[in-house]
């Protein structure tokens, strides 16, 4: 029996105000422990605002999140939460106060959590060194930080006070590529070792085969494919997979798979299609997709997809 370490995100994440928008919907998921679930999608997908409404950032408007057996979604102690849910920012640099060296900055989870810091300067060396960093770095600020250093200060803070679930949000980010995989190995090292659950938020999707055992591709807030990595990668189900995974031929296993091209542009969230909200750029739509939203069930593959008409090729097309 496994135990999910976050589960059952489901329903609408909104800020109150009028002017507001509905920017995820519907989202049901769960994450367990040792386990690394990818969420990708384009730029306004709703990735970050997941994360962030998990994380407790944005409010949870309706439906339920549960982490390690706590409701979220009914306000918690969202201290006690995350001294055992880290986040990792998008940007690595502007995340980090200017004005605290790395010392301190490693120090900071365990003073807000009120852990006792009887040796801190020995303390922060552990915790940097957990991230592949070495004892000189102590008494440097972010702006002498290299971005690859300035992640890894991240990743030091997040596994800081050893916790059950990590939400990366774009882990990679403004990295060159060897510093990328650097990054990636530290937080799959963690995952091996200790049982880490990790949430990794990306559009970067060359970096998935790497480190995610399962990937959720969200589509205007909505969650229109979630599976095993191998099993997406090989046969997606969702025209809008096919289509993203289309544009990065090096993850295609036959390399066979031609490029698909989107009609027009992704809707805005105050303008959103009937039925299938990805129909009007589907080259697969067929009337009905139009009046009927899908729901996310089981494929002809071991994915889930949310589609009338799942594609059931695996060069992107229809048998
Ligand atoms: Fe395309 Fe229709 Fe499937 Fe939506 S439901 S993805 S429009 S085929």
């Amino acid at each position: 029996v496994r135990f999910p370490v976050a589960q059952g995100i489901v329903g609408l994440f909104a800020p109150k105000d009028q002017r507001s928008v509905q920017a995820v919907a519907g989202v049901t998921l769960d994450v367990m422990r040792g386990e690394t679930l990818a969420i990708v999608g384009e730029s306004g997908s709703g990735k970050t605002t997941l994360a962030r409404a998990i994380n407790g950032l944005l409010p949870i408007a309706s439906g339920e999140a549960w982490f390690r057996g706590n409701p979220l979604h009914n306000g918690p102690d969202w201290t006690a939460v995350r001294r055992e849910m880290a986040m990792m920012f998008q940007d690595p640099v502007g995340s980090l106060s200017p004005r605290k060296s790395v010392r301190d900055l490693v120090l900071e989870p365990r003073i807000i959590h009120g852990l006792p810091l009887e040796n801190a300067t020995e303390t922060a060396t552990q915790v940097l060194a957990m991230a592949g960093l070495g004892p000189q770095f102590l008494a440097r600020y972010p702006h002498e930080l290299s971005g690859g250093q300035a992640r890894r200060v991240g990743v030091a803070r997040a596994l800081s006070l050893n916790p059950a679930l990590i939400l990366a949000d774009e882990p990679t980010a403004g990295l060159d590529v060897s510093i990328q995989g650097e990054i990636l190995n530290l937080l799959n090292r963690n995952r091996v070792r200790d049982g880490l659950a990790t949430l990794i938020i990306t559009h970067n999707l060359n970096i998935l085969r790497h480190v995610a055992d399962r990937v959720a591709v969200m589509y205007l807030g909505r969650i229109v494919e979630i599976g095993p990595i191998e099993a997406v990668l090989a046969a997606p189900a969702h025209p809008y997979t096919a289509a993203l995974l289309s544009a990065n031929p090096e993850l295609d296993p036959r390399a066979r798979r031609a490029r698909i091209r989107l009609r027009g542009e992704t809707p805005g969230l105050r303008d959103r299609p009937s039925g299938c909200e990805f129909h009007p750029r589907c080259s697969h739509a067929r009337p009905e997709c139009a009046q009927r939203a899908p729901l996310l069930v089981p494929s002809a593959g071991s994915t889930h997809a949310a589609c009338h008409f799942p594609l059931q090729n695996d060069n992107g097309s229809r048998p």
